[in-house]
């Protein structure tokens, strides 16, 4: 098998030479995949303007055909899905509205010295912050926090004067603890 060209765009590989690759760049359904490929990143209210700013094509509203395809130069979104459009710009703004709103409001709260709504905020951070932890997976610790819960291990007494012990029981260093790769037990 010779070597395969892979187009990102249409998702498919073919025989990579001069002629497929050039019929494959210039054809009809690669324009479309790439087009829709960069419209998909396109922000909604760009592609809100462009649309509006074009007439609309009405063979493709009337037939839902239209021979130009994707390159037509006349708009091919109707009523509807400028609407549509419309709508979820204006929840993108709302929620872009609502996020400044927040952070200028906890700038307020900072300069608030009523201790009760602190506290009472503070409450509901925590319940937040609660809930938030018990839906979070944990991941492997951290050798810091490990360290905070391992214990300085004592010699036994009873061991202290006896001479030349096996290392089975010579009690563990902090450092070979924190350092001990640890794995999941029994799956
Ligand atoms: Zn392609
Ligand atoms: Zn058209």
């Amino acid at each position: 098998m010779g070597k395969r060209y892979y187009c990102d765009y249409c998702n498919k590989s073919f025989a990579d030479n001069p002629v497929s690759r050039k019929t494959h760049l210039n054809g009809v359904v690669h324009a479309q995949n790439k087009r829709a490929h960069y419209d998909a990143l396109r922000d909604e209210e760009e592609i809100l303007r462009d649309e509006s700013n074009k007439k609309p094509c009405r063979a493709f509203l009337s037939s839902g055909q239209c021979k130009f395809g994707d390159r037509c130069q006349y708009s091919h979104l109707t009523t509807e899905d400028k609407a549509h459009l419309a709508e979820v710009v204006n929840q993108k703004k709302r929620l872009a509205e609502a996020r400044l709103h927040d952070a200028s409001q906890s700038q307020e709260d900072n300069n608030d010295d009523s201790i009760l709504q602190s506290l009472n905020k503070w409450e509901k951070r925590r319940a937040e912050k609660r809930a938030c932890e018990e839906s979070v997976e944990y991941g492997p610790v951290s050798k810091q926090t490990l360290s905070a819960f391992i214990p300085d291990y004592q010699f036994a007494p009873c061991l202290v004067s006896v001479p030349n012990l096996p290392s089975s029981l010579l009690p563990p260093t902090k450092e070979e603890l924190i350092n001990a790769e640890y794995a999941e037990w029994g799956w």
